[in-house]
């Protein structure tokens, strides 16, 4: 008898569901998005650019092509540096980039990028999706009309190309390198000369000795960009960058107008995303600097651990201040800091033990 009845029950439960799904959702399901997406990258650019292309392909794929996404690169609709205010005007309803970008409008942003001496990309997913990081990311952005995803991973970086050894932390005194960001104020504080270059011309202007050092992503791309004809060194590890995060960005007006099946959509193809970037990175990279080191003669060189122990110190003293400049940094870095006290003894047991135990 009770089974009959909960059995009627859930009959009645399921035709009701069906009548409420039928509805409303049918109207929903009929209208069609047609969006536009405006990246910091040139378009098309190996992995990232690419990623932002695939973002879109698998959005229209997974919606059987009721959103529809037109991928801009950098420049062709708005400014590469431009696409967090298009996306926050509403001009735009979808950016793609990296939060650091932002860091002159909020300089808490960063902590959702990269961190020097910080998360690697395993510890930063882990803080993003199971450790609150993502929910401090989105409110950052609300006020902003901004809904931001995690979309992408460069795995750890490289160094930087070098055109002279650097075999103590006064090496860096008066080194004159192009390095962006919060890596960029640790060798300040080293007594370099840190600056900004465009991607397009850092090459000249390492060529022809404007500037001494650059920083740029890993083997895969370094190799694209010909560093390796400019300068004889190529450092490891990237401690400026050790994972740093692509992102995806919607408008929050945009996201609200969607049903939940296509927020979903959008959700999952971003997961997706932050994925495929980083196995692309960890797939390419080694042949990459295979070539760059036995075709071209690169000289591979690792940070001396004093450097290494130096830059740490000065990065935490960088994130420090940054922790104080302001009170959305301050809270950020508290959750970022009581995250690290948990997530670095467990890779210290997991991860490191393993890759030291492959080497006994
Ligand atoms: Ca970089």
């Amino acid at each position: 008898m009770e089974r009959r009845s909960f059995l009627k029950k859930a009959g009645v439960a399921a035709a009701a569901g069906a009548v409420t799904f039928g509805k409303a959702p049918a109207v929903l399901a009929a209208k069609k998005y047609k969006w536009k997406m405006v990246t910091t990258w040139p378009p098309h650019f190996p992995v990232l650019g690419e990623g932002a292309d695939y973002l879109a392909q698998w959005i229209e794929e997974m919606s059987d092509g009721r959103i529809k996404i037109h991928v801009y690169g950098g420049g062709e609709l708005v400014p590469p540096l431009g696409v967090f205010d298009a996306v926050s005007q509403g001009t735009v309803e979808m950016g793609h980039g990296a939060a650091y970008y932002w860091a002159g409008k909020m300089p808490a942003s960063q902590f959702f990028a990269a961190v020097p001496f910080g998360f690697n990309a395993q510890q930063m997913n882990a803080w993003l999706y199971g450790g609150g990081g993502w929910d401090l990311w989105k409110e950052l952005y609300a006020d902003f009309g901004v809904v931001p995803f995690p979309a992408g991973n460069t795995g750890v970086q490289m160094g930087g190309w070098f055109n002279k050894e650097i075999k103590s932390l006064d090496d860096y005194k008066g080194l004159k390198m192009r390095i962006p960001g919060l890596g960029g104020k640790v060798v300040a504080k080293a007594g370099g000369n840190a600056v900004l270059v465009a991607g397009g011309e850092i090459y000249t202007n390492l060529d022809r000795g404007v500037i001494d050092a650059t920083e740029w992503v890993g083997p895969y791309h370094d190799l694209k960009m010909g560093f390796y004809k400019a300068a004889k060194y190529y450092y490891y590890p990237g401690w400026h960058e050790p994972g740093t995060v692509l992102e995806c960005i919607v408008s929050k007006k945009a996201w609200d107008s969607l049903p939940k099946d296509l927020q979903a959509v959008i959700e999952t193809a971003c997961w997706r995303s932050n994925l495929w970037m980083l196995s692309e990175f960890d797939a390419k990279n080694n042949d990459s600097l295979r070539e760059l080191v036995d075709k071209h003669g690169v000289q591979l060189r690792k940070f001396p651990d004093d450097v290494l122990r130096g830059l740490h110190k000065l990065a935490n003293e960088v994130v420090a201040d940054l922790a104080a400049s302001d009170p959305a940094s301050k809270k950020v870095y508290a959750s970022y800091q009581a995250f690290r006290e948990k997530i670095d003894p467990w890779t210290d047991i997991s991860e490191r033990t393993y890759m030291e135990a492959l080497r006994l």
